[in-house]
């Protein structure tokens, strides 16, 4: 009878192990608890995202090259606190003599980044990836406006039911980088992925001008995904000077 009883405990406390490892925005799997899933999320010191200052986006600071091709038939995939698309995707970055190729974008509401403490509407995520694993993003604002996305446009009537997948035929992905000026005046620097297991090493480089989304656009991309914004780290001052 004993060892039933601690065998039930050890199957509790085994299964509550397993619940622990999903994580969310608030309550008790919130980004204050992200620490039990992966200590570096508490104890990492390059943790992302942070609050930029406006003046230290910088002019012509920007990968070695970088390119964004229209792409066809990529796989959208509703993740319940997060939309992402993969597959088939055709944008590549280069830094100093890494290549990194473009692994999938998802998207922030509101933005996880800010600058001078303000928070924008979304923030897309593109997430590259180099041959030895290691991660460049490019994150892109957008605040709502009167005019609508085209890049926006084929992912917000294609979005599937949680925890399903759909194709998207067509999506406008080059012109991502022109809206951004090709990446013109960016903040660049050393963070992590921010959810879990926040990994460090990643290298960072946030956009500007900020680009507009359709109202409509904006409503279904956020209805979706909720609140899903990490808040922002210590920052330490490790800017640029190092790549
Ligand atoms: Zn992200």
């Amino acid at each position: 009878m004993k060892s039933y009883l601690i065998l039930v405990i050890l199957l509790i406390i085994k299964a509550s192990t397993i619940f622990a490892a999903d994580y969310s925005y608030s309550g008790s799997t919130g980004p204050a608890f992200w620490g039990n899933i992966n200590e570096t999320c508490i104890k990492g010191e390059n943790q992302s995202p942070i609050d930029i200052p406006y003046d230290e986006f910088i002019k012509f600071n920007k990968p070695d090259n970088v390119e964004f091709y229209n792409v066809n038939n990529v796989e959208i995939e509703n993740k319940g606190h997060s939309i992402q698309i993969s597959k088939n995707l055709n944008a590549k970055l280069k830094i100093g003599d890494n290549e990194y190729n473009l692994l999938q974008f998802h998207f922030h509401t509101p933005s996880e980044h800010r600058i001078n403490g303000n928070y924008h509407d979304v923030e897309a995520h593109f997430v590259f990836v180099d041959k030895e694993g290691k991660l460049s993003v490019i994150g892109v604002f957008y605040d709502v406006s009167d005019q609508q996305s085209k890049f926006f446009d084929p992912i917000v009537s294609n979005i599937p039911n949680k925890n399903e997948k759909k194709s998207i035929e067509f999506i406008e992905l080059s012109s991502v980088l022109e809206d951004i000026n090709l990446m013109n005046t960016t903040y660049n620097y050393f963070g992590s992925l921010t959810t879990p297991p926040c990994t460090e090493g990643v290298i960072w480089w946030v956009a500007h001008p900020v680009q507009p989304i359709g109202k409509d656009q904006y409503l279904k991309l956020r209805d979706t995904m909720g609140f899903n914004s990490r808040y922002v780290q210590v920052r330490k001052g490790f800017v640029n000077n190092n790549l």
